[in-house]
């Protein structure tokens, strides 16, 4: 697959700096660990790596348009990415595979959900709705960022973001 995210550009420095002073907040809070970070005016913008997901993973991900679709700013930190602490590490709910962030550029920005991107296992591509498995569409994906698009159920037709699930149906702590 091809990773198609715009690493040390300045377009996408300026869009993260002005979604932020937006919001005004100078800083961000991380996804998995709820640690603030500070954010910088040049690279690396961050400790850890901000992705954009059509979904609000939590109530700190700050809303912004970007490419005239509406996605929320999020972020995780470096200690949570690289799953360095052990009580940060998390797994797949449903077949146990830890999730492993350390392959991701760090202080950029990634413009999928970078959860969708990486999926372990069946129930990671069943329908929202039906919960059928939507296996036949997604083989065909050639882009990370194809699993961040709303698509069409082939059995039951409900059009939603099927491979952006919320964290807590997907993750569960891996702890030790
Ligand atoms: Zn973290
Ligand atoms: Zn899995
Ligand atoms: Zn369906």
């Amino acid at each position: 697959m091809e990773d198609e995210g715009n690493h040390g550009n300045d377009d996408t420095r300026c869009f993260i700096l002005s979604t932020l002073a937006a919001h005004n907040s100078p800083r961000v809070v991380c996804l998995l660990c709820s640690s603030t970070l500070p954010v910088y005016d040049r690279y690396p913008l961050v400790d850890g790596t901000f992705f954009l997901s059509p979904r609000q993973h939590s109530k700190h991900c700050f809303e912004a348009k970007y490419e005239g679709k509406t996605q929320y700013l999020s972020v995780v930190c470096m200690d949570c990415l690289e799953g360095t602490a052990p009580n940060r590490r998390i797994k797949c709910r449903f077949c146990a595979t830890p999730w492993d962030g350390s392959s991701l550029v760090l202080g950029t920005m990634y413009s999928y959900d970078i959860f969708a991107a990486q999926a372990c296992c069946t129930e990671r591509y069943k329908c929202n709705n039906c919960q059928k498995s939507l296996a036949s569409s997604f083989q065909k994906m050639p882009f990370y960022s194809d699993y961040s698009h709303d698509i069409m159920c082939s059995q039951c037709t409900v059009q939603d973001f099927h491979f952006v699930k919320s964290l807590a149906f997907c993750f569960a702590r891996d702890i030790p």
